[in-house]
């Protein structure tokens, strides 16, 4: 997509001192309790976590006294309210009758609400039941939600012409992602837009919808106090907003990065390259991207905004083909997993998966053996098992190929092992045969499956027998940081590399090619060794 640095940002945000705050975009947390005490504890975490206003969802509370509880909730509540009480069929819980709850939301406005909720299909009636009566600092967002898509431009374009019409001080309309591409439509009508726009897209798929609204000037977002108690799908926690995303400081200029992956919301990478980037003080933020077709991911997100990309599961070999030009190393392995935007528009993919794994084996070995007379490559000689022939597989086949190891490859799919094997120069074995391949004590096992992967972690690719044959055993699963594998390989004798060594090597090196700045290594591992 194609947008303007000069994107018209919504107007009222309020500046705490001290906060640096780059971009006006609000943060709204959803309060559900269901008694208007619980509410109130809410809405001081709310403030406490950071936030500029409060939804109150009238529609969650039992036992609701309108006129004594919205004066208590107004009196007592440390932020500005937004008060929605959404019907049944507009996906809230309401089923009561339509003029009560209206008259409710009327009440609301003249008691002192900052903010009211209506629903598009009453919209009309309702602002001109208000006309002449409402308070100057009340304002009415009109509200449409769609649980099914996210309809075209010009459909979305219309649907925005007609909340305007409808009188609303500012427009909102929240749809649903059937894929990522679905959010370019939702971002070209809030950097375009003449109104205040609140535009949001549900579902895993939408994510980037609720952190670049700050960068593509979204009125507002929905920040969760706590991961998984929402009020609609896809909505992050206002800490990860804030502390991982580093949402205030986003602005028009931020430049995006993220990993593409399918799935992808287990990924660490965002931890790591925004802790890096806020440290360094650089204009990126770094997302989680579930991609289902990276060809029409990378035909929609076309922009220079959209500058370097990670690439994970299932996409590393499709990216090959996407990019315009692939490195030497990239192209003989076959995956690319760092994809770079040029100053020409041009994509630029690249493979930095096996240096960090590689070296942390060769450091692995040189400990073991105390680096005594090894000349060159502690790899050079040795029998290095690889499992798995996707991606990481390749990468790592290659690598240790690079090093003067013999290599064998062991995958499920034995015809992807006998194509690898055949181009790195390998044996190709299958899963099967791995629990009877001892040919020599002293050989190097890497495990690049997702096997051993949460959340299936009594899960492991080789039976603990065989372990003894192997002197180091290296798994490019991270998640557990110990897997069952390297577990057993140790009991075995074996020395072990963990896939965290992999995930930080090949971190350092796509963090400078994407900034250009050196890589704090430092960080690095203090972030990841908190997780
Ligand atoms: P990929 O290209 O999709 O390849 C997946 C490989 O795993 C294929 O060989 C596949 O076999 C095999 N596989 C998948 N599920 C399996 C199962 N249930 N049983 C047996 N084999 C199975 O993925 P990738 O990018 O190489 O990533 C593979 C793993 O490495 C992932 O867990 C990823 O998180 C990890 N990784 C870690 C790092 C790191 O920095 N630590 C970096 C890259 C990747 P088939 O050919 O038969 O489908």
């Amino acid at each position: 997509m194609e947008t303007t640095t000069g994107a018209l940002l919504a107007s009222g945000s309020k500046m705490t001192s001290g906060e640096m705050r780059w971009n006006p975009t609000l943060i709204c947390v959803p309060i559900m309790g269901d008694s208007v005490g619980e509410m109130l504890v809410d809405t001081g975490k709310a403030k406490a976590s950071g936030a500029d206003l409060v939804e109150i969802r009238l529609d969650c509370l039992k036992n609701f006294s309108p006129h004594e509880d919205l004066k208590t909730i107004i009196k007592h509540c440390p932020l500005p309210t937004l008060f929605t009480y959404r019907p049944k069929w507009e996906g809230g819980q309401y089923e009561g009758d339509e003029k009560e709850r209206l008259d409710v939301l009327r009440l609301a406005m003249e008691l002192g609400a900052d903010y009211i909720d209506v629903e598009l299909q009453v919209a009309l009636e309702f602002n001109n039941s208000i006309r002449g009566k409402k308070p100057e600092k009340c304002r009415v967002i009109v509200s449409s939600h769609n649980y099914q898509c996210t309809p075209s431009a010009e459909d979305l374009g219309n649907l925005v012409a007609t909340i305007q019409a409808t009188g609303a001080d500012i427009v909102k309309f929240a749809t649903t992602a059937l894929d990522i591409t679905d959010v370019a439509r939702v971002f070209q009508i809030t950097v375009h837009s003449q109104v205040p726009v609140i535009a949001l897209v549900m579902g895993e798929r939408g994510l980037i919808s609720r952190i670049l609204c700050a960068k593509f000037g979204g009125y507002l977002t929905f920040g969760t106090l706590e991961s998984g108690i929402v009020s609609a799908p896809g909505q992050p926690t206002i800490r990860d907003l804030l502390d991982l995303y580093n949402f205030r400081q986003l602005g028009p200029d931020t430049k995006v990065f993220g990993i593409i992956g399918k799935p992808v919301g287990h990924s660490k990478s965002p931890i790591l390259y925004n802790e890096a980037f806020k440290s360094a003080g650089f204009d990126g933020v770094y997302v989680h991207l579930l991609v289902d077709d990276v060809a029409k991911f990378f035909q929609t997100y076309s922009s220079s905004d959209f500058a370097g990309f990670s690439c994970t599961i299932p996409h590393k070999e499709a990216a090959v083909k996407i990019c315009n030009e692939v490195d030497q190393v990239a192209k003989s392995i076959g995956a690319v997993n760092c994809i770079m935007r040029r100053s020409d528009g041009e994509l630029f993919g690249c493979n930095t998966d096996y240096v960090g794994a590689i070296s942390a084996i060769e450091d692995g070995l040189r400990g073991r053996e105390n680096g005594s007379g090894i000349v060159g490559s502690p790899l050079s000689g040795k029998l290095f098992v690889v499992i798995g022939a996707g991606g990481a597989g390749k990468a790592l086949a290659y690598g240790a190929k690079e090093k003067g190891a013999r290599v064998a490859i062991a995958n499920r799919t034995y015809e992807r092992a006998k194509e690898l094997a055949d181009i790195v120069g390998a044996d190709a074995l299958t899963l099967a045969d791995l629990n009877n391949f001892h040919p020599e004590d002293g050989m190097i096992l890497a495990n690049t499956t997702s096997i051993g992967m949460q959340p299936k972690v009594d899960e492991t690719p080789i039976s603990k027998d065989v372990l003894k044959y192997y002197s180091l055993v290296f798994d490019a699963v991270y998640t557990p940081k110990v897997t069952r594998l390297l577990r057993e390989a140790e009991e075995s004798g074996a020395s072990t590399v963990s896939g965290l060594e992999m995930f930080i090597g090949q971190a350092y090196e796509q963090y400078e090619r994407f900034t250009g700045l050196p890589a704090p290594k430092e960080l690095f591992r203090k972030t990841m060794a908190n997780y």
